[in-house]
C-alpha cells in the first residue's frame, strides 16, 4: 500500500517527546502523522510499582500554552499533587500522558516505522502495516529504544540468565528467585527495591564505593541568597542546573569534549530521596567490579572483585543489568545505511542545528539523541518543552517561506554553530 503524496511531517515514536512535538505542530496547523504505540515504554516496559524520579513540576508533556499539565490533571482527577516533594507514580503519569494524547493528539497511529530512507524530495518510510509513504520532514522521537547498555563482561552469559532493566515491567516473575542487580543509579536501586518487596532474594552490585542520593526538596521560604546561588529548577537546585534548564540553546557552543562529558554525567547515577529508606536491609555490595560471567547449570556465576582487589564468585538465578543507555546512531535499525552515512556525527551522536535538525535537511532528532547538543535536560521530560517549541517554530516558519517562495529550495545543509571535530 503506497501513499504517494508526501505528508509534511512524520513523527516516529509516541512517547512524551513525540506527543509533545505533535501537540505543538497541531496548534500551528502543520500537517503531520505520528507513529508508535502511545506511551508504550512507560505503559509496558517500565516496572509496575515504579515512581518517577522527577518532581511533579518537572513531569509534564508540553503543549503550546502549558495548559495540560500534570498539576491540572491531578486537580481534575482529585489526585494528590505537589510541585515538589510528592513522588509521582508511573501509573498516574501514564494516565496523565494518555489523557494529554487523547485530547491534543488523537491521531497517533499504532504502526511501527521499519525503514526510513532518503528520497529526492524528502524521505521514504515503511511501516509495520505494510504501508509506504513519503514525508518532507521526519522527527525521530524513539527515546531510549535500542540504546540499552549492557556491560561486555556479561557477554558470555546466555540470554535466559540475564536481562537489561529496560524491559522489566512485571517483576513478580522473579518471586522466590535469587537475583543480582548491577548498577548504582535510580533504575538499579528501584529495581532492586521492587524485587525485594516482591519476594525475590536480591543483591545489588555497585562499582562505586558509595551510593549517591538526591536530597529531599526543601519546601518553604528560601532566602534571597539561596535563591540567587542555588536557584530552583525542574532538574534540581543550582546555578549550573539553572543554565541547563533555562538556556539549553547555549549548550551547543561548549567545546565538544565538555558537551559529551556533561550530557552524560550531569544528573548521573543518584537515587531519589524517597527511595533511600526502602533500601534498608538490602544486601548492597559497594566497590565491587564485575570481571566476567558464565552459566553453570541453570544458574549464572559472576566473577567480581572488591575494592581491595579480592576476587570472588557469586552464584545467582538471574542477572539484571541496570546499567543505563547510550545513544548510537548505528543502533537505530530503521535508518537506511545510506541515510546514516549522510549524517554528520560526533562519536555516533548526530550533530544538530539550533533547531534540532541533523545534517540531512528535514531529519530531526529529539530526547537522548539531542542531549549532546542541548544538554542534560534533554534526557528528561523537562527537555520536551524546549524541544517541541523549537522544532514546531522552525517547521512553521519553513512552511511559511515555502508558501511565499514556492520555487526550488537550495540543496544546502542545515546551519551548524557547533561543528567542531566530527564524523
Ligand atoms: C526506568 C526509567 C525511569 C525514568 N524516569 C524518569 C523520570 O522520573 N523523569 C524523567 O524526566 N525522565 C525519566 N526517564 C527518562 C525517560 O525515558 C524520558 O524522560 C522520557 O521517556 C523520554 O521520552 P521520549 O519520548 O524521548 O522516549 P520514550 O518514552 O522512550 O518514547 C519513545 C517511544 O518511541 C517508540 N518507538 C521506538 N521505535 C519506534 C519505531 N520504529 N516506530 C514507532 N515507535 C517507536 C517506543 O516504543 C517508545 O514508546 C526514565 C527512564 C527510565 C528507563
Amino acid at each position: 500500500m503506497d501513499s504517494l503524496s508526501p505528508v509534511t511531517v512524520c513523527i516516529i515514536g509516541a512517547g512524551p517527546y513525540g506527543i509533545s512535538v505533535a501537540a505543538h505542530l497541531q496548534s500551528r496547523g502543520i500537517e503531520f502523522r505520528i507513529f508508535g504505540i502511545s506511551m508504550h515504554r512507560w505503559r509496558a516496559q517500565m516496572p509496575i510499582g515504579m515512581f518517577l524520579k522527577s518532581e511533579g513540576c518537572a513531569s509534564n508533556l508540553s503543549d503550546p500554552i502549558d495548559r495540560h499539565t500534570l498539576r491540572r490533571y491531578c486537580a481534575e482527577e482529585k489526585l494528590p499533587y505537589e510541585e515538589w516533594g510528592q513522588p509521582v507514580s508511573r501509573e498516574v503519569f501514564v494516565r496523565y500522558a494518555l489523557s494529554f494524547q487523547r485530547t491534543l493528539v488523537p491521531n497517533v497511529e499504532s504502526a511501527i516505522v521499519t525503514m526510513v530512507s532518503k528520497s529526492n524530495n524528502g524521505f521514504r518510510l515503511e511501516l509495520s502495516s505494510g504501508e509506504r509513504l513519503n514525508a518532507e520532514k521526519v522527527i525521530i522521537a524513539t527515546g531510549l529504544e535500542h540504546m540499552a547498555h549492557t556491560p561486555q563482561e556479561l557477554g558470555r552469559l546466555p540470554a535466559h540468565l540475564q536481562s537489561h532493566s529496560e524491559r522489566l515491567h512485571d517483576l513478580s516473575q522473579f518471586r522466590g528467585k535469587d537475583v543480582t542487580v548491577i548498577g548504582g543509579g535510580q533504575s538499579a536501586l528501584e529495581t532492586a527495591v521492587l524485587l525485594h518487596e516482591t519476594g525475590a532474594f536480591v543483591r545489588l552490585l555497585v562499582r562505586k564505593p558509595s551510593l549517591r542520593w538526591n536530597p529531599p526538596p526543601r519546601n518553604g521560604r528560601r532566602s534571597l541568597y539561596r535563591r540567587l546561588w542555588a536557584p530552583r529548577t525542574g532538574l534540581g537546585d543550582g546555578l549550573q542546573l539553572w543554565l541547563y534548564s533555562n538556556l539549553p540553546d547555549l549548550f551547543r557552543y561548549l567545546p565538544q569534549w565538555i558537551r559529551l562529558e556533561r550530557a552524560k554525567n550531569v544528573l548521573g547515577p543518584t537515587g531519589a530521596w524517597w527511595l533511600n529508606e526502602r533500601t534498608a536491609g538490602l544486601p548492597i555490595l559497594l566497590g565491587h567490579s564485575l570481571l566476567g560471567a558464565e552459566a553453570r547449570g541453570d544458574r549464572a556465576v559472576l566473577q567480581v572483585s572488591d575494592q581491595n582487589g579480592r576476587s570472588d564468585e557469586l552464584v545467582t538465578d538471574h542477572v539484571i543489568a541496570a546499567t543505563g543507555y547510550s545513544f548510537q546512531l548505528g543502533r537505530l535499525p530503521f535508518l537506511s545505511q545510506d541515510l546514516v552515512s549522510r549524517l554528520r556525527h560526533e562519536q555516533q551522536l548526530p550533530m544538530l542545528s539550533s533547531h534540532f535538525e541533523s545534517s540531512v535537511p528535514g531529519l530531526y532528532f529529539t530526547g537522548l539523541a539531542s542531549a549532546y547538543s542541548f544538554g542534560p535536560a534533554m534526557r528528561f521530560l523537562h527537555g520536551a518543552s524546549f524541544t517541541s517549541r523549537t522544532i514546531a517554530q522552525q517547521i512553521a516558519s519553513a512552511e511559511r517561506d515555502n508558501r511565499l517562495v514556492p520555487a526550488i529550495q537550495p540543496a544546502g545543509i542545515a546551519k551548524y554553530d557547533n561543528l567542531g571535530a566530527g564524523g
